[in-house]
């Protein structure tokens, strides 16, 4: 990966606004160059579009919308960015948080007036931090099927999408104009194409072992469950140009992935009353805390593993996921008629279990503090049947990455923005801070949709100004 200065370079053909990444990010942000009347291209590493956004639940935070309106949910953007800057202790931009959730709202409303994506709000738990039910999502509450609405929004726009396309090459001149880009194709060859603007949407550096291990050593051994094409392309390249790099430190992590089927489940078990447990059948956490820094936890614990322990009713919870649903059917999830059965059935210490839960009932009902901190009062208390299924910790999605002001413009170490550079997604800085601990749920989707249409909002205007 590399940019190279060369400011009377020829292209044999020159796009207005060019994206590169065809996730969330890249589409919605060529939807929106379109929709400004810019002519725009797409290009994309794989086969076929999918990036992370296909990997992951595709839940998507946004706040006033019509959606939550109709449900009766009082929610606000100030209120969505109180939430995610509590959650990172104020560390991240104010002014890209608050643009970020200003947009959310009109952003999830556009897709699905103008776009035809339908959306549903994920209902029955709240993410820790949320003050409000705000996830939205499409109705089958997978990422495949909102990337495979996506793609169908951008097949109708006249967005083109150039497939098994991967960019090796910036060329730019001195200033950090970038002029166009190399590409390399499945059989080796090489092509290239001009660009006014550029979009950076090829998201953080998770798939990179070595950028995993030089930024976030804790998790360089720790499974990596995002998308492997994910190379800190757009973090290297922006640095080349003289871009302003941050939050290097941040990522998400996620603390409760089945082992050894490798599939999500889901922290809504958590959020209404499960516990997590070690080998030792004891609790180690506050698993209120969150989802990405219970992935530190669970790494400590023996075996790199932890067990989640819940309830039939929980179980009943988990069904509305398709990958829960898919760990069920895989034999992930064990049952069992009393706290013993189900130990013996994990080959967990029975005693300890059966003690581990009395004390959960004993906090559920009020009785005795958590020493962890957690507050089980307000939520059902785990009764028989329970189920358990053994989970170990990932890193999910990089959370750092190029500085972008509310117009998604990439900023230099000047503090002004690069001439026709613009990120969003993974690729940007995140929402998050510069810690594990400052994810709040729904940040990477969130970052990739708002900055991706503020991106290609503002590349379209560049290039007809
Ligand atoms: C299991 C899982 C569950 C998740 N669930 C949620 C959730 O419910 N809500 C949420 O907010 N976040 C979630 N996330 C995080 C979320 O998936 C990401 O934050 C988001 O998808 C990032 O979108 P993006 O468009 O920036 O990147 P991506 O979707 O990863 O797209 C980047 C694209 O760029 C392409 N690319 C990379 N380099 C190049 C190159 N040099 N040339 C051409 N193309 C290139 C890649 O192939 C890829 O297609 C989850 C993540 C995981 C792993």
């Amino acid at each position: 990966m590399s940019v190279v200065f060369d400011a009377d370079r020829r292209f044999p053909v020159t796009v207005p606004v060019l994206v590169i990444g065809a996730g969330a990010c890249g589409l919605v942000a060529a939807l929106a160059a379109r929709d400004a009347g810019a002519e725009v291209l797409v290009l994309e590493r794989d086969a076929s579009p999918g990036g992370s956004t296909a990997l992951s639940s595709g839940f998507i935070p946004a706040a006033y919308t019509r959606f939550q309106r109709e449900k009766g949910i009082v929610d606000s953007p100030e209120q969505l960015a109180a939430d995610i800057q509590r959650k990172n202790h104020g560390e991240a931009d104010p002014r890209v948080v608050d643009a970020v959730c200003r947009v959310s709202g009109p952003t999830i409303e556009w897709l699905a007036d103008r776009h035809g994506i339908a959306f549903v709000i994920v209902e029955g738990f709240l993410y820790p931090g949320h003050s409000a039910l705000r996830m939205h999502a499409v109705p089958e509450k997978t990422g495949t099927a909102l990337m495979t609405a996506l793609q169908s929004a951008c097949a109708s726009a006249g967005v083109d999408i150039l497939a098994s396309a991967h960019v090796t090459t910036l060329y730019a001149d001195r200033s950090g104009r970038v002029r166009g880009v190399g590409f390399k194709r499945p059989d080796g060859s090489q092509d290239e194409v001009g660009c006014d603007a550029l979009v950076l949407a090829c998201s953080g550096f998770g798939g990179n072992p070595e950028m995993v291990k030089r930024h976030l050593p804790e998790m360089a051994n720790a499974l990596y469950f995002g998308h492997v094409g994910n190379q800190g392309d757009a973090v290297n390249w922006g640095a080349a140009l003289g871009a302003v790099v941050k939050d290097m430190t941040a990522y998400q992590g996620h603390g409760s992935v089945a082992t050894p089927h490798g599939i999500l489940i889901t922290w809504a078990l958590m959020m209404e009353g499960g516990i997590q447990v070690n080998a030792a059948g004891t609790r180690f956490s506050n698993e209120h805390s969150g989802y990405s820094e219970q992935c530190l936890p669970v790494l400590a614990q023996s075996g790199r593993v932890a067990w989640n322990i819940y309830d039939a009713r929980l179980h009943q919870l988990g069904l509305g996921f398709e990958d829960y649903r898919q760990a069920d059917s895989l034999g992930a999830i064990k049952r069992g008629d009393t706290p013993a059965a189900l130990a013996e059935t994990c080959g967990l210490p029975g005693p300890a279990l059966v003690a581990t839960l009395a004390e959960v009932e004993r906090y559920a009902l009020g009785e005795g503090r958590d020493p962890f901190g957690r507050d089980f009062t307000g939520k059902s208390k785990l009764v028989p049947p329970y189920c358990a299924v053994k989970v170990t910790a990932a890193l999910f999605h990089t959370q750092g990455g190029l500085a972008v002001d509310e117009h998604a413009r990439v900023l230099a170490g000047t503090g002004y923005p690069l001439p026709n550079l613009f990120a969003g997604g993974g690729a940007a800085r995140g929402l998050s801070g510069a810690h594990v601990w400052g994810y709040f749920s729904g940040n990477g989707l969130l970052s990739a949709v708002t900055l991706g249409r503020l991106a290609g909002t503002a590349a379209a205007k560049l290039v007809h100004s």
